[in-house]
């Protein structure tokens, strides 16, 4: 009896690849644990209120104006909550800090790569759209791949009947043995590092279903990686690279651009069409190798969820969980092994053992339709169900009561 538990109406407006979404959600919580709010939300296009695409990059007044309409329709359905998701780096997302002039939360910083965002105060934006309608303390702003990474934690957790049965099977084995249940096994230390490979690079990591928060921009996409050196395939990387800053950095490699222009330098060359997928293959498997070994390094994440269109190509054998992912993660096995002095090759650290010995694949694609804006959808969720502002539709009183 879905009516009888605690629900609310949250709604997120997000932005991705020239496009603007806005969407709500009805929200049915479980119980104030955030591992168990269940989003009214079924991949289809029923909970999507607005959208409108760009064909090209839109100005900064296009933006603001498709913005502005998009907070409007959301605000039709009176929700508690409201995230925006930015695509360029934001000054600050802890929201201790909204409504402090000097806080710069939720204003995107200069952005060579969406130049319509440079210097947008978007909470300000949503404030004065939502006037009246939401709570500012109850308007979050947060950046996409975090949010996308809240998305797969939370899609994982939803729809564990997705696992393969084999899957499962080791899952059990393993938590019979170490006296756990597989929930716990799963997710008890489970984080989610979501790596979004398209017209830019960053990641974002959710553990045990909280985003792990810092500086609003991790800057992954200005690291350099090292230059591909396959010497088993003939091929020494000379690409110069495609940042305007800093030429080879993992933004200037990495990027559909800059594999775009890699191409293009590879037909004028005269390589045949094999040649040149065969490298843009071994290009992509590599840098994105180094980006993973970076964030074990880093976050020491139980899984890395590799997505956007670099990895993504759907039509292409190459896509989701396809070659790529595999190469990948062969390729990361082998960097992340040991071979110790008698020749014994094993893994470290143990972590990572657990993840190759139990039948998860330590890389994946990923497994939800939309994590961007489910993960929206969860944060806003998240943030109602910890403030406690939970709305009780068969005990409508007192505290419980938003009214
Ligand atoms: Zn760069």
């Amino acid at each position: 009896m879905p009516n009888s538990q605690p629900q609310q109406i949250v709604a997120c407006v997000v932005y991705t690849d020239r496009m603007i979404e806005a969407s709500a959600a009805q929200v049915i919580h479980n119980s104030k644990k955030i591992d168990h709010i269940e989003l009214g939300w079924s991949g289809d296009d029923s909970t999507r209120l607005y959208r409108k695409t760009f064909p090209t990059p839109p100005k900064q007044d296009e933006l603001v104006e498709a913005l502005r309409e998009a907070m409007s329709e959301v605000c039709k359905k009176r929700p508690a909550s409201l995230v925006l998701a930015s695509p360029s780096p934001l000054k600050s997302t802890a929201p201790s800090e909204r409504g402090f002039d000097s806080s710069g939360y939720g204003v995107t910083e200069a952005s060579g790569l969406f130049p319509a965002w440079s210097g947008l105060d978007l909470y300000a934006l949503a404030c004065d759209a939502c006037a009246s309608i939401i709570d500012p303390m109850d308007i979050h702003v947060q950046l996409d791949v975090a949010l996308a990474s809240l998305g797969e934690y939370h899609w994982r957790l939803n729809h564990k009947e997705l696992t393969s049965e084999t899957t499962r099977q080791k899952q059990k084995l393993y938590a019979a043995r170490v006296g756990r249940s597989v929930d716990q096994v799963i997710f008890d230390e489970h984080s989610v590092s979501y790596v979004k490979l398209s017209s830019d690079i960053n990641a974002a990591l959710t553990q045990q279903g909280v985003l792990f928060e810092g500086k609003g921009n991790p800057y992954l996409s200005m690291l350099h990686p090292h230059r591909c050196n396959i010497i088993d395939h003939g091929f020494n990387d000379d690409f110069e690279g495609d940042c305007s800053l800093h030429n080879d950095c993992f933004g200037g490699m990495l990027t559909q651009r800059a594999l775009k222009r890699r191409v293009e330098i590879y037909r004028s060359d005269g390589l045949s069409m094999n040649e040149i997928a065969l490298r843009k293959a071994l290009v992509i498997v590599e840098y994105a190798v180094q980006l993973c070994e970076i964030l074990v390094a880093a976050h020491r994440p139980s899984l890395i969820v590799l997505d956007g269109r670099v990895v993504n190509d759907r039509d292409s054998e190459m896509g989701p969980d396809g070659l790529l992912i595999s190469a990948i993660n062969d390729q990361l096995y082998k960097r992340l092994a040991v071979i110790d002095a008698d020749g014994n090759v094993s893994l470290k650290p143990s972590y990572i053992q657990h993840n190759f010995d139990e039948g998860f694949r330590f890389v994946q694609a990923a497994s939800c339709p939309n994590p961007l804006t489910y993960g929206a959808l969860a944060h806003a969720a998240n943030i109602i169900a910890a403030a406690g502002k939970i709305v009780n539709l068969r005990k409508r009183s007192g505290k419980q009561s938003m009214e």
